[in-house]
């Protein structure tokens, strides 16, 4: 064990009651320290998030030592304290047992030692604690020297902790994107080796790690160590399928890495538009084919695409919402607009993608255009159609059958008509006709149009009560 001197730089706020949670243990002779991500991310002299604490207090006891206390994951030993207005994570330390199936510890057993619970943790880097008191870090697991070297090792035989759970492979990658540190050799070669044990995770873990992952400044570094390894092929084989499949001369990089750079462009604090980045042109894999001239071409690749995302999302169990989200980007992420776009034809790109999805896809586009090795920036047509967009937005024009002027049961009482296909049929044609021009969205006109389009209608379609 070594101990290191070191003022890390918490936020005074945030530093008080940590301190205040750490003497109110100590007065009942208590250790408590501050461990795992918080201590790494500070250390590193970045922002941390979760103040995680842990001490040889069992939570029984920790219920009676607080005033607001929440037992949010007793079975674990976890109790949230609210201090402050803040809520800060205690757990005891505790020796995870064998996990069953590479997922779950088969028994958590309390202890008494930082050092065991040190023990029982996936990273060096993520075995560190702090004294908040003393401003020392405790390090029995030489963290810290591999924080200063960049490294991410296990904490032990990295075939044992892999072979425990079989996360750890999935998060030694998206640490180190997150980091940007390297995979120390020998835990590297072990994530190959247990690729049986990652692939018994449970579908949710697997899908936040990925989520995880795409909050980090370069995802790509990631799916590389993914890629390298055999996880790229077990998690999203679909994705890992892509790679050295070459594209046509538009491009300067093969699918795979048109895909991952891609995502490294899209913003980061949005997972969701990075995940359309990475899967855009997934369906160019099954859709190439060689073209007139030689060169390849990829028809229909959105719609394949959007359909394989579709599958690949279920399968890992992302919501609807996001599912949606993300097919309705690709299906959309080919548009191609020019100078001869009606506004018409502006508002039935409005209709198709969606307001709420427009600017998502323009921001998709911008991804796209970078992960081809673009410089960066909006080319002027893509700036011409968002004005104009903005116009037809902003004139507050119809774009739904909703904003007609009318309605199916107008249309029913004034030609005596019962409900059926033939009022969808009328309202969207009307509806055709006043993206073109939203000028005759008037009741009157639109009415006497429908009566045309209904005299149009073969006869049995027309049926009136009798
Ligand atoms: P971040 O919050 O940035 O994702 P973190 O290090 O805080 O990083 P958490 O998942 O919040 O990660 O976990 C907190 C700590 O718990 C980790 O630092 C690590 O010490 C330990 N830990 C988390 N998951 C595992 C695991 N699957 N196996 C072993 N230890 C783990
Ligand atoms: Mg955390």
């Amino acid at each position: 064990m070594v101990e290191i001197d070191k003022k890390l730089a918490i936020p005074q706020g945030m530093c008080r009651s940590l301190i205040q949670i750490v003497e109110r243990f100590a007065e009942k002779g208590h250790q408590c320290y501050l461990v795992g991500g918080s201590v790494r991310d500070l250390v590193l002299n970045s922002e941390a998030f979760d103040y995680d604490l842990a001490t040889d207090a069992r939570p029984a006891d920790m219920m009676k030592l607080f005033r607001k206390v929440i037992p949010t994951g007793i079975k674990h030993g976890t109790v949230s304290v609210i201090l402050n207005k803040k809520s800060f994570e205690i757990t005891t330390y505790r020796s995870d047992g064998k996990y069953v199936d590479g997922r779950h510890p088969e028994k958590v057993t309390f202890s008494d030692t930082l050092e065991q619970d040190v023990q029982r943790r996936d990273f060096t880097i993520n075995g560190l604690a702090y004294d908040l008191v003393h401003q020392k870090i405790i390090d029995y697991v030489s963290g810290y020297a591999d924080l200063e070297k960049k490294i991410i090792r296990t904490i032990g035989d990295p075939m044992e902790r892999f072979t425990e759970d079989g996360l750890r492979p999935l998060r030694a990658c998206r640490f180190a994107a997150k980091l940007n540190f390297a995979i120390e050799e020998e835990t590297l070669e072990a994530i190959s080796r247990t690729l049986h044990v990652t692939a018994k995770v449970s579908a949710e873990r697997v899908r936040d790690e990925i989520l995880k992952l795409m909050e980090t400044p370069k995802p790509s570094v990631g799916f590389e160590h993914m890629r390298r390894t055999g996880l790229l092929s077990l998690v999203l084989p679909e994705l890992d399928a892509s790679f050295n499949v070459s594209q046509n001369r538009f491009h300067r990089y093969d699918i795979y890495y048109h895909s991952v750079l891609s995502c490294d462009a899209a913003p980061q604090d949005r997972p969701i538009i990075r995940l359309a980045a990475l899967l855009h042109d997934i369906g160019k894999v099954p859709s190439r084919r060689p073209g007139p001239n030689g060169d390849n071409t990829f028809y229909n690749h959105e719609i394949i695409g959007a359909k394989m995302a579709r599958k690949i999302m279920k399968r890992l169990k992302f919501s609807n919402e996001q599912t949606e989200k993300v097919t309705n980007l690709i299906t959309n992420h080919m548009f191609h607009y020019t100078d001869e776009w009606t506004d018409g034809a502006v508002r039935r790109f409005i209709r198709k993608v969606g307001l709420d999805a427009i600017d998502d896809l323009i921001t998709l586009r911008l991804a796209d255009r970078k992960g081809n090795g673009a410089r960066s920036g909006l080319p002027a047509p893509i700036g011409t159609l968002m004005t104009k967009i903005r116009e037809v937005i902003e004139a507050d024009n119809a774009f739904t059958v909703r904003d007609l002027d009318i309605n199916g049961n107008v249309i029913m009482e004034t030609f005596n008509l019962q409900p059926g296909p033939i009022i969808g049929t009328v309202l969207n044609e009307l509806l055709e006709m006043v993206l073109d021009n939203p000028d005759l969205n008037r009741r009157d006109l639109l009415l006497d149009k429908a009566g045309e389009i209904i005299d149009r209608q073969p006869i049995q379609s027309r049926a009136t009560p009798d």
